[in-house]
């Protein structure tokens, strides 16, 4: 029986997360999931009881699960803490310690939510893209890193931005097969004008490109990316990029689908055990009110039961409520629009439970 790690984390975390673990329960009890649940501190949650962000035992916990399924960490509490000892470190420990290289993050557009999107309908609907985010390299682990202080008692920060090809040639073979089962187009993101990294990126990926005949490769400057995907994102099927300009890109992207809430993501290691959480982080200026959309944690344990627990009946039997609840007019504050009926987190999550 597979066994999932549950990691609330802080802020709206508890919030959203319970509302998947509702939907999980439903799909063990009534729809022949096989699966036990544990669960776990990780972030503040975690400093507040242990110190620190993520115990060695959490880890540990977390290395033996099949997956696991988190919510968000971080919150104004912890802020004024020395960066080592940050709720985030737990998600980067976690992240590093799973091996957890490849980052998938959907955007897509439920055709309920066109008028939820900041962009026009005629440029957003039928928005079905993939990023594919590098995301146990690159500058925000690169050393040489910190603060020093210059012959000049002026400060300076550096951070190093470091890809070897092994790392490189990785990613791209899941971005490749990832677009294998979609459009069969995947578009690489580099600054290879100016960084010699990612010029080295931009070779490796064009030399992977050679195996996967069946897969149509374009390259695109991470600046013109992040004006493309608002001027006409429909153009892509699986986007292709390190660390940082996925983390900065797939929040742009997530905007199109109408709101951060809606947007899963799963992070996957080379044997497909994964963690999953939304791309959203712990809202702290909404969270303990009921008004978190929890679709995004719900659609990330889809993409668990699909890519870890092989169960992809149960995956699509969640995203097919999701759409069921979105028809019915429910919504939450952040993807209202008149004439909707506005609900809360408790109710988004009983309205999906109840539509599997
Ligand atoms: P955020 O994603 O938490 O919030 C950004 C905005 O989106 C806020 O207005 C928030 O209310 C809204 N929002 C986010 N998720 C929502 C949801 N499910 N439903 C409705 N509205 C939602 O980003 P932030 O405000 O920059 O960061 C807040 C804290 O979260 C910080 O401590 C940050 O470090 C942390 N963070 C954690 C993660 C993570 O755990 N993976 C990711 C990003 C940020």
């Amino acid at each position: 029986m597979a066994h999932v790690l549950v990691l609330p984390g802080d802020g709206i975390g508890p919030e959203i997360v319970a509302e998947a673990v509702k939907v999980l329960q439903v799909l063990s009890k009534d729809h022949g999931l096989s699966l036990t649940t544990s669960e776990g501190l990780v972030g503040g949650a975690s400093i507040d009881v242990h110190g620190t962000p993520l115990t060695d035992d959490t880890l540990a916990q977390a290395q033996a699960a099949d997956a696991v399924l988190l919510g968000a960490v971080g919150g104004p509490k912890w802020d004024a803490l020395p960066m080592a000892n940050r709720p985030e470190k737990g998600l980067l420990a976690l992240r590093k310690g799973m091996n957890l290289f490849a980052n998938l993050r959907p955007a897509v557009l439920y055709p309920q939510l066109t008028h939820a999107s900041s962009l026009k309908p005629e440029v957003v609907s039928g928005l079905d893209l993939l990023i594919v985010r590098e995301l146990t390299g690159g500058i925000y682990f690169g050393q040489p890193r910190g603060l020093r202080t210059l012959e000049t008692g002026e400060r300076q920060g550096y951070n190093t931005l470091v890809y070897s090809e092994s790392e490189i040639e990785r990613i791209a073979h899941v971005a490749f097969k990832a677009a294998q089962k979609r459009g069969k187009r995947v578009c690489s993101i580099d600054k290879s004008n100016v960084l010699e990294t990612t010029a080295l990126w931009k070779e490796v990926v064009t030399r992977i490109a050679a195996q996967y005949p069946d897969v149509e490769l374009s390259h695109m400057l991470v600046d013109n990316a992040a004006m493309q995907l608002v001027k006409a994102p429909k153009q892509f099927d699986v986007m292709l990029t390190d660390n940082m300009f996925g983390d900065i890109l797939s929040d742009e992207a997530s905007m199109l689908t109408g709101s951060i809430g809606m947007l899963a993501s799963a992070s996957l290691n080379e044997h497909n055990k994964g963690m999953y959480e939304p791309s959203h982080g712990s809202a702290p200026d909404i969270a303990g009110q009921g008004l978190a959309n929890p679709i995004a944690t719900i659609l990330s344990a889809a993409m668990m039961l699909r890519y870890s627990l092989n169960a992809p009946e149960q995956a699509a039997r969640i995203e097919v409520a999701v759409g069921k609840v979105l028809d019915a007019g429910l919504r939450t504050g952040d993807i209202w629009t008149e004439g909707c009926q506005k609900v809360s987190t408790s109710q988004m999550g009983d309205a999906i439970a109840a539509a599997l």
